[in-house]
């Protein structure tokens, strides 16, 4: 998770942050502020303590720290719900032998890339990399493990 730091500037679009109690996102378009007030859950969060980002899952240190969080209401939540479910159906076809098959090829493509691309959304490591790096999405691990497959049969 990356926090918002002093170094933190907001485009002239505004800048997307999330509330660590709740995981709100609120707009700002400056931080010229040491705190401000969640407009969801009406806690006032020092600066250094919003997310840059929305969390998926609450990290051990969020659940310690905010053991109140109320985070299966978020939305993001709900569409890694959503996405598991998607994989369930992929798995189940996918064990299914082909005259069995329920979905139509043009319905498992559909399948296929939503999966993809909710995957790409919700799927990074919440804790920070300890050298810094920033988190590789799957997509790119994808993408350097068949670079790697490539390779390998060259
Ligand atoms: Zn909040």
């Amino acid at each position: 998770m990356t926090n918002v730091t002093n170094s933190t500037r907001s485009p002239s679009g505004g800048k997307s942050i999330y509330c660590p109690h709740c995981n709100t996102r609120v707009t700002v378009y400056h931080f010229a502020w040491t705190a401000l007030q969640c407009h969801q859950c009406l806690r006032t969060v020092n600066k250094p303590d919003w997310y840059l980002e929305a969390y998926v899952k609450p990290t051990m240190e969020q659940t310690q720290k905010y053991p109140e969080l109320t985070w299966t209401k978020n939305e993001y939540h709900q569409l890694q719900v959503c996405l598991d479910a998607l994989k369930n159906i992929r798995n189940r076809e996918d064990r299914r032998h082909q005259m069995d098959e329920h979905l139509d090829p043009h319905t498992r493509d559909v399948l296929d890339e939503v999966i993809s691309m909710l995957s790409d959304e919700l799927d990074y490591d919440p804790t920070p990399n300890e050298l810094g790096e920033p988190p590789i999405t799957a997509s790119e691990m994808h993408a350097a493990a068949w670079k790697e497959h490539q390779e390998m049969h060259r």
